[in-house]
């Protein structure tokens, strides 16, 4: 695979997974925010349950963006490395289409497939 093409495609990813990090800190602060208004109105209102899940689920959506994050920066030093599309534990060339559809991934679809059955590296 062209690591110019992996590299934007990596930048672009990153740059859209970012922007929804904001909007949902954003999203998260209002939650926080109403939740507090609630609390001080009335501590047995039902909307405090709803706003309690729907933080639960923004604080959820938000780790794993920023994991996703941490995952793109992995494979753009790798680009920078020249590593990048080698597979992490047998070296072998990892498949465009797995990287088409995963551009982060670290492995190649067999070590991937053997990992997630044996639980083991
Ligand atoms: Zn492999």
């Amino acid at each position: 695979m062209d690591s110019d093409i992996a590299r934007r495609s990596l930048e672009s990813a990153r740059a859209e997974t970012t922007g929804l990090i904001d909007q949902m800190s954003a999203r998260l602060a209002s939650v926080v925010d109403a939740a507090a208004e609630e609390t001080a109105d009335d501590e047995h209102d039902p909307e405090g349950s709803t706003l309690a899940f729907e933080r639960g689920q923004l604080v959820a959506q938000i780790e794993r963006s920023q994991a996703r994050v941490i995952e793109i920066d992995i494979a753009l030093e790798r680009i920078a490395l020249g590593t990048y599309g080698i597979c992490e534990r047998c070296g072998s060339q990892i498949g465009p289409d797995r990287l088409d559809v995963l551009p982060a991934a670290r492995l190649c679809i067999t070590c991937a497939n053997t990992r997630d059955q044996s639980r083991q590296w």
